[in-house]
C-alpha cells in the first residue's frame, strides 16, 4: 500500500509525460521541458556577450528554430 501511494505521489509530482515547451507535443521531457527531438536541436549559448552596464540577463540558448518556438510558446501560449 505504501509503495502504491509513493508511486502515485511521484507520478503526480513528476509526470512521465508532459508537453514539450518548444513543439508542444506530449512526450517524455527532460529537466528543461524539452522532448528528445527538441533537446537534440537546442544549443547552449557558451559565448554569451558580457555587458558591463547590464547584469542579470543573458541568453541561455542560441537562437534557432527550437529556442524560437520556446519563446513564442512562452509569450503567446502556443507555437
Ligand atoms: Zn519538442
Amino acid at each position: 500500500m505504501l509503495r502504491s501511494f509513493a508511486k502515485k505521489l511521484l507520478a503526480a509530482l513528476f509526470p512521465p509525460d508532459a508537453v514539450c515547451c518548444s513543439c508542444g507535443r506530449e512526450a517524455v521531457v527532460d529537466e528543461r521541458g524539452l522532448c528528445p527531438d527538441c533537446a537534440a536541436g537546442i544549443e547552449v549559448f557558451n559565448d554569451a556577450p558580457i555587458l558591463k552596464d547590464i547584469d542579470g540577463y543573458t541568453a541561455p540558448y542560441v537562437y534557432n528554430d527550437v529556442s524560437a518556438r520556446m519563446v513564442k510558446r512562452l509569450k503567446y501560449g502556443g507555437a
